[in-house]
């Protein structure tokens, strides 16, 4: 926040599994492209953590095997902020399967960073409902509306 309350929008990254060991090479990147890096935590998730986070795809044909990819090795999560954070951050990662990524935005994190539909080394909340969701998910004492620094309304 500036000091006058002005709201800059946050997302949720993680860097999956398969990413894990790219995670200082990714954040680099989140930085030059002008992300703030609110809140990190590496982490493990267990299975029921996963299903909880991922629960927009249960029942899908990958979500069994969705779930023992995420819990396989520790994920970095991270708030970033920046204008148009969600979108910014979607754009950058690039598209969800890794092999289309390395076709169409070979500059893209999913394209230098990923291997497959799955195996694809980042996350990034897909709205404004979802990244309030995901960003408490993981970080329950972040704010995520923004604090009025200035003088109260006056009623006439
Ligand atoms: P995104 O992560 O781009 O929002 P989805 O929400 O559709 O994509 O899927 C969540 C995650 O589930 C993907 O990032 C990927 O790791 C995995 N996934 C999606 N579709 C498939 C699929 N067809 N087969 C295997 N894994 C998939
Ligand atoms: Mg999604």
């Amino acid at each position: 926040f500036s000091k006058h309350g002005i709201f800059v929008e946050r997302t949720l990254a993680l860097v999956k599994p398969d990413a894990i060991n790219k995670a200082d090479e990714i954040e680099t990147i989140i930085l030059k492209h002008g992300f703030t890096v609110l809140e990190k935590r590496r982490i493990i998730l267990t299975a029921e953590q996963c299903s909880d986070f991922y629960s927009e795809h249960y029942g899908k044909k990958f979500f069994p095997s969705l779930v023992a990819f995420m819990t396989s090795a520790p994920i970095v999560a991270m708030v970033l902020a920046k204008e148009n954070a969600i979108q910014q951050w979607r754009d950058l990662i690039g598209p969800t399967n890794s092999n289309v990524a390395k076709e169409t935005h070979p500059d893209s994190i999913r394209a230098l960073f990923g291997t497959n539909e799955q195996k694809n080394a980042a996350h990034g909340s897909d709205s404004a409902v979802s990244a309030e969701r995901e960003i408490r998910f993981f970080f329950p004492n972040c704010v995520v509306e923004p604090i009025p620094t200035g003088p109260p309304a006056t009623d006439y």
